[in-house]
């Protein structure tokens, strides 16, 4: 009789699952039920898709926090869980354009460009607030399309987030406007739709383009324009080191201030808060 014991173990084992399973059915079927997912390449479009898609929809963000887009590289971890995504939003324009490799359908990825206005070579068009409600309006005319028993909620949602960006962007031009020296430049190009939409000059980068050295020639053309015009800050970003370029500092007499085109990190928590408190540190350095 030795055996009995351990049966009777797994008769109680196999009733008290049953019993579980009866009494919470409804739990059981809701976890079974999957939201839409959709997917986001970096942390600015993450943060506008997330809110046009609500509740109802999964938005999860590609991009590690603290990363570059230019020279990120997805891992397997997430390629794997791109897989479940109904459709990818990114930039395009050779800023996001390891997205590719993360859809076997071509079909899944949309560039949100619909509409803006572009500068030959320059992918950052989501650093102005006007962009920005363009690309809210694409979104939710894609998630619409795709999701058409959501239509009601996605076009609240995007009324009311437009709003905010709209009120956003007049904070940005209200923070701009007293602003007395209007030239900068910056260690990587992501600044020129935002200086144009906010009145501001951008002399030149550091970097001609990104990832790109410059040359000695470049640099020597670059201190003849930071003399010309005044300039007294480099504006550069969390997402690259400015070491090795104190010499060019120290010799043309710009300090170096931190702004962030990208976000994701533990300060910005919206976009909307990453532009307002980009044109603040702006505001407050020139
Ligand atoms: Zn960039």
């Amino acid at each position: 009789m030795k055996f009995l014991k351990p049966l009777l173990i797994i008769i109680v084992i196999i009733l008290a699952s049953y019993s579980l399973f009866v009494a919470f059915p409804r739990k059981v079927n809701d976890n079974n039920y999957q939201k839409p997912s959709v997917a986001a390449t970096i942390f600015p479009l993450y943060d506008i898709v997330k809110n046009i898609a609500g509740n109802e929809i999964d938005v999860s963000l590609i991009l590690p926090p603290g990363a570059s887009p230019h020279t990120f590289e997805p891992t397997p971890t997430i390629l794997r869980e791109m897989k479940k995504a109904q459709t990818v939003f990114m930039i395009g324009h050779g800023i996001d354009d390891w997205a590719k490799s993360l859809v076997e359908d071509s079909n899944k990825i949309l560039a949100v460009d619909n509409g803006i206005t572009l500068r030959p070579n320059d992918p950052h068009y989501f650093l102005t607030g006007e962009n920005a409600i363009l690309i809210s309006q694409t979104v939710a005319d894609s998630l619409i399309l795709a999701l058409p028993n959501l239509t009601g909620s996605i076009s609240e949602n995007q009324k009311k987030y437009q709003i905010e960006l709209e009120k956003m962007n007049e904070q940005i031009k209200t923070e701009l406007s007293k602003v007395k020296n209007r030239e900068l430049i910056t260690f990587h190009d992501a600044w020129y739709y935002f200086a144009e939409a906010y009145g501001l000059n951008i002399v030149g980068t550091f970097e001609p383009s990104v990832g790109r050295e410059p040359t000695p020639q470049y640099l020597a053309k670059l201190s003849q324009k930071i003399k010309e015009t005044g300039v007294r800050v480099l504006y550069a970003e969390p997402q690259f080191s400015t070491r090795g370029i104190e010499a060019f500092l120290n010799d043309n007499n710009v300090s170096v201030v931190i702004i962030d085109p990208e976000g994701g990190g533990v300060e910005s928590t919206s976009f909307i808060n990453l532009m307002i408190s980009n044109a603040r540190t702006i505001a407050k350095n020139q």
